[in-house]
Order: structure tokens, then sequence, then C-alpha cells
């Protein structure tokens, strides 16, 4: 079965030593031996990350044009999979109170389909994406805004979105805490924000091992429904609701063996891939 989508790391990325992006502890234990890249465990909380990592001026090098081909090829199948995740928490039930309070964000927006989709429900919407040919296509293309480079160069000023989107991101930036923290920001009191990103506590990253298709080199973090809890916890978030599906990838077991095992879960919470539905506090 094919990984997902991996920048392959240049020879010329500086390399630097981290402590752990959810504790803080410097003391790990190897954990897998992927070739090109090491993912340690945390001695402090058990958290699984690369270390070393690149530094981030060479790191943001990796998302150029061919990142552009991964994403404008499988924008449909991305936009599907957000769109069941929306729906899973509940989001046309509470949609109309936070269009009213504030913008969308959606961040690493890649082409702008959810953006597109967003502003045709009535939304104000914002993107972020740091890969320029994707930004470029969902700007000229699709003629939503969107702010190229990382969210922390944007300069939205605080409480401006009553929204915030990212998907497949969290496991991709070197310092989650400081995304928590800057989305925490953004948000007007009453706020929510949307996390997607894959789970290393699922039924096929326990099977597949360092073969699970989430492990790969542009994945910094690897969470659990734990440690990814305890940032947004400490962040200031409440967490309103999580979710997780995906029992096992197509093309690795028959259908009759598929589709009772995605049900299960998501009903037991060994999914693929888990959401996170969180709350800012306010009115
Ligand atoms: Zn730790």
């Amino acid at each position: 079965m094919e990984k997902t989508y991996s920048s392959v790391p240049a020879g010329a990325e500086r390399m630097a030593p981290i402590v752990c992006p959810v504790c803080g502890e410097s003391k790990t234990s190897p954990y897998w031996d992927c070739g090109d890249f090491l993912i340690k465990k945390c001695r402090g909380c058990g958290h699984l990350y690369q270390n070393p990592q690149p530094v981030f001026g060479d790191l943001k090098n990796r998302y150029q044009d061919s990142y552009f081909d991964y994403e404008i090829s499988n924008e449909e199948a991305f936009f599907r999979l957000m769109l069941l995740g929306l729906e899973d928490v509940g989001f046309p039930e509470w949609e109309e109170k936070l269009k009213t309070a504030g913008a969308f964000l959606d961040i690493g927006c890649a082409t702008g389909c959810l953006l597109a989709s967003m502003q045709g429900r009535g939304w104000k919407v914002q993107g972020v994406e740091i890969c320029d040919p994707s930004a470029q296509y969902g700007i000229k293309k699709r003629g939503v805004p969107v702010f190229i480079g990382p969210l922390e160069d944007a300069p939205f000023p605080p409480a401006s979105f009553s929204l915030v989107h990212f998907s497949h991101l969290i496991e991709h930036v070197p310092d989650p805490r400081r995304l928590l923290a800057r989305v925490y920001e953004l948000l007007v009191p009453g706020g929510a924000a949307i996390i997607v990103t894959p789970n290393r506590a699922g039924f096929q990253a326990r099977l597949l091992k360092k073969k699970w298709r989430s492990c790969i080199a542009d994945h910094l973090n690897l969470f659990d429904k734990k440690g990814l809890g305890r940032i947004i916890g400490e962040t200031g978030f409440s967490i309103v609701k999580t979710q997780t599906w995906g029992g096992i990838a197509a093309g690795l077991a028959p259908a009759f063996i598929k589709k009772p095992l995605d049900r299960m879960a998501k009903k037991f919470g060994f999914g693929d891939v888990m959401l996170f539905h969180v709350h800012k506090a306010g009115t």
C-alpha cells in the first residue's frame, strides 16, 4: 500500500535536536528508525516525534511545486473527507451562530476547496498556505483570499475569526503549542476550532508500525488523543467532541472486512484519523 505523500528530505537540510513538543522533556527512547528520519518516544509523556528535526528555514522549502501536484490531484478526495468530518461534529447545527460572530479561517488551505465552499455558504473566509503554487491556485482559480506563508507571519488582528479549521497540518509544524496559542488568540470568545490529524494510537498505526502511511518525513509529530488533548487543554481550549474514523485503508482488506472494521473504529476510537472540535470560552 502506498504511503501518503512525503517530500523527500533534501540532504542539505540543517537538523537540530528539540525537546518534546508536548511536555518539554529532552530525554527520548528510540522508537522507529525510518532511514531518512528518526521517530523517538518521549520519556516524559510518551509522545512520538521526530528528533532531530530540520530547521524551519529549510523545512518550508519542501512545500513547493511537487507538493502542489499532490494537493491538486487529491483535492476532491480531501475535500470530501473534510465535509464528512464537519458533518460528524454536527457543523450545520451550530454554524449559523458562529457565522454572524466572525470569519472562517482555514490554515493549510491548499487549493482553497473548503474556503470556496464556505464562502458559498455565506461565510467571510480567509486561507493560509505555505505552498506558494497551491495558494496561487486558490487565489486565481477560486477567487478566495489566501495569505502565503506560515500562520505566524500572517498579520491578522486578535479575535478575527469565529471558526478556525486545520486539517492534516498540526503534525507538520515544528511547534504545535505555538500554533494552538496563535489560533486561540485569533478566535473570538465563544469561537471554535476543528483540528484533524492522523491517530497514532489507531488500529492501522498499531498494525503497520513504521510502515504506517502517516509515518513519513513530513510528519514531525505523531499524536494520540492523550498528547494532543493535553496541549489543546493547556492552551485554554475546552474539548467539545473528539472522533476518529477509518479502520483500515482501502486495498489492505476486502470490503466485507473493511466495512465493519471502519464502523468499529469510529465507535471505539481506534480510527486512523482523529478530529477534535474545541471551543474558546466566552459567549
Ligand atoms: Zn513529552
